[in-house]
């Protein structure tokens, strides 16, 4: 037998003995009947689940998983046949890390690790993945010689944009090389034992099923959509021993590459298993063999620029400046100008800097551009982004929009030179690197001088938010003569096309009506195409022919047709990465509507993840849908089923969040005052018995529509 299959082989032997006796003791402990599970996930234990159909729920049912596993290893000298063995012990990491959860509470809180991920995480990860904004995830495993070393690679990962989990004591290094550690960063430690590299598998195995589509059970699917579909690859750092390897051999099976920083010699695989003793190279070879490409932002700033620092939190007392609009006045600003008007790269800083010694600045942020194809609409999408491109630069914390903005300026940013100038060089680079299909030329002034900056928000900056407030509350879905779709997320979702109105933005909640026309004018093939509003063939439920015929091609087939405002009849289908999710409450003949971030119970029996794995993956389930914050205001939510009158239940942060454009909706539409009054929360109620004595109590318009069915 070759030293590789005989490794792999060793390590799964090793983990399958290990997980018998644990699974053994676990019953002999609590019993077979004892309840198991992972923390928040709809999915059981993923793996397993996905790759037999199998829902584990009790510790008995854990017994005929170890018998699965052990017929994965069939000791045969075949790198295919130990691949599988491979599988194998990812399925004993999964059973032995979900006995850890047996006992109740968090496994991991002494760890410096986090465990398992919970599906909400995974679902927010679906844009920046879709968009590449995060080109890729990696595992970085071990212990590394040097401890920087370990560090440097996961840093260069950072500034990447990469999410990187860490295993093992690649952790205390990472720390001691002093990266910056947590989602935010995206530098997730899992934790210390070997097993717990399953929390990272298991996230791309639910993005299969939540994603993907992917049935339960259907293992060769599964391979195929983490192979292709999954920009995943492995580093390890240290000694390996057989497990390890056969962890490796897991990863390689789902499609993984694993690149060590020992010599394998011989034993390499190539594109699969692949040794680089050089740490210099590491990053290089691991991007190369999973073919992900890195935009490249090299900006003439003096601190760090990446999407990994976008959630950076900059305390008090790391503090250099502020600028606040809570003490000063503050404002951003993009405006289109004539060709004429606007001088290239200009950048004027008016008034005091941040070397001035004062503390507490006023801002104005003002960006004109000028271009042939710009439009008065693109404005409003440029200046959104500045929030991200001053938060991606180290050390900078940016919050809020318009007037109303918070920005902080750290010590460590301003010992390394940063000033207001480098601001101005962020936004004129990134616009025109970004926009430079639409803008042609850009000038950037930054006004601290306080009178001036109030003087430019009262005279120039609030007339205009004004009137685009204006054309945006006029803009409807009959006052276009065009939609669009969009299909970003078929990159994980295949079959899966969202539809974008005026009254209704993607279900990411990222992509506006007025994003999606940006994104067809910069990029006229990308993933934004304009559907002509023709041929309707039912007004109340929102039916064209055009929406039908454009996401029948959009998704090769698979869905042939769309509503725009109906939940039950062939409604929108929903990818996975949706911000909430509107569900089905049979008894009060409602609906509740749960946001990602709701991790506790509702009245329709089912958590947000549970919900939420009723749709998704493209397919369309009448009675639940995915959709974004912005739409449970709009008059067109479930329009076909009566409107928001039918909503029953939201979590409070939800309630309170929408709720004034909410009210505002249905006293236009009902005369309703106050609807948000009639609808339940978890402070009010999680039991359906009580959502109904509440609905009665309050008088609820709901009681008195047409049943749902
Ligand atoms: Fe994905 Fe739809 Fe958002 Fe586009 S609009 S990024 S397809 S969820
Ligand atoms: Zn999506």
């Amino acid at each position: 037998m070759s030293v590789l299959t005989d490794l792999i082989y060793g390590g799964s032997n090793a983990v399958a003995g290990l997980t018998e006796g644990a699974v053994n003791d676990a019953i002999a402990k609590y019993g077979a009947d004892k309840e198991i599970a992972f923390p928040d996930t709809a999915y059981f234990f993923p793996t397993i689940y996905a790759a037999t159909g199998v829902k584990v729920k009790t510790l008995g049912d854990l017994t005929a998983c170890v018998g699965v596993l052990k017929s994965l290893i069939t000791n045969e000298e075949d790198l295919g046949q130990a691949l599988n063995a491979g599988l194998a012990t990812a399925v004993g990491a999964e059973i032995i890390e979900g006995l850890k959860y047996a006992e109740g509470g968090d496994p991991y809180a002494e760890d410096s690790g986090i465990g398992f991920v919970p599906d909400p995480i995974i679902r927010s990860l679906g844009v920046p993945l879709v968009t590449g904004d995060i080109p890729g995830v990696a595992v970085v495993l071990g212990k590394a010689e040097a401890a920087a070393d370990v560090a440097n690679v996961v840093k260069d990962y950072q500034s990447k944009g990469i999410m990187t989990f860490l295993v093992g004591d690649v952790i205390e290094q990472c720390a001691e090389g002093g990266v910056k550690m947590g989602l935010e960063f995206r530098v997730v430690p899992l934790g210390h034992d070997v097993t717990s590299v399953i929390h990272v598998v298991t996230v791309a195995i639910r993005a299969a099923l939540i994603f993907g589509n992917v049935q339960p059970g259907d293992l060769g699917g599964l391979l195929d959509y983490t192979k292709n579909r999954v920009p995943a690859f492995v580093n390890t750092f240290g000694a390996i021993d057989a497990v390890v390897v056969s962890a490796g051999a897991g990863a390689i099976a789902l499609g993984f590459p694993v690149v060590v920083d020992i010599d394998l010699g011989e034993n390499q695989v190539p594109g699969a298993l692949e040794s680089v003793c050089d740490h210099a190279e590491t990053v290089k070879k691991s991007l190369e063999l999973r073919n992900i490409k890195i935009k490249a932002t090299e900006l003439p700033i003096p601190v760090a620029f990446a999407a990994a620092f976008e959630g950076e939190i900059i305390r008090k007392s790391d503090m250099k400046a502020e600028f606040w609009s809570g003490k000063n006045p503050t404002a951003e600003l993009v405006l289109m100008k004539e060709m004429a008007e606007v001088e290239d790269h200009k950048i004027s800083i008016v008034g005091p800097d941040l070397d001035s010694g004062e503390t507490d600045f006023a801002l104005a942020t003002y960006v004109e551009v000028a271009g042939k194809k710009m439009q008065a609409d693109f404005e409003a999408v440029i200046e959104r982004k500045i929030h991200a491109w001053f938060n991606y630069m180290e050390g900078v914390m940016h919050t809020g929009q318009r007037n109303q903005i918070r920005i902080r300026v750290s010590n460590g940013a301003y010992e390394a030179g940063l000033r207001l100038k480098d601001f101005a060089e962020v936004l004129y680079n990134m616009i025109m690197n970004e926009f430079d299909a639409v803008v042609d030329k850009c000038q950037v002034t930054l006004i601290t001088e306080k009178a001036e900056v109030q003087k430019f928000l009262d005279e120039v900056a609030m007339p205009r938010y004004a009137a685009r407030d204006d054309r945006l509350s006029s803009m409807t879905d009959e006052s276009v003569d065009r939609f669009y779709t969009c299909i970003l997320c078929q990159s994980f979702a295949p079959a899966h096309c969202c539809v974008v109105t005026p009254e209704r933005l993607g279900l990411c909640g990222a992509v506006s009506w007025l994003d999606a026309k940006a994104t067809n004018e910069l990029d006229p093939n990308g993933p934004c195409q304009p559907i002509m509003k023709e041929g309707c063939i039912d007004e109340r439920t929102g039916r064209y022919e055009t929406v039908n015929k454009m996401v029948e091609e959009a998704t090769h087939g698979a869905v042939e047709a769309v509503t725009l405002y109906s939940i039950l009849e062939d409604p929108m289908t929903s990818c996975g990465c949706f911000e909430c999710i509107c569900g089905i409450e049979p008894a009060s003949n409602g609906f509740v509507v749960v946001n990602r971030e709701y991790k506790g119970m509702t009245p329709a029996g089912m958590t947000f993840g549970e919900l939420a794995s009723c749709t998704g993956g493209g397919v369309q389930t009448p009675g639940y849908m995915g959709h974004g914050r912005h739409f449970i205001s709009s008059k067109k939510f479930i329009y076909a089923e009566g409107g928001i009158e039918r909503i029953v239940w939201m979590p409070k942060e939800l309630k309170d969040d929408v709720g004034a454009r909410l009210n505002a909706t249905a006293k236009e539409l009902y005369g309703i005052e106050n609807f948000t009054d009639y609808i339940a929360d978890e402070t009010i109620c999680t039991e359906v018995e009580d959502l109904m004595d509440f609905l009665t109590e309050k008088g609820h318009p709901v009681l008195a529509m047409e049943p749902l069915m």
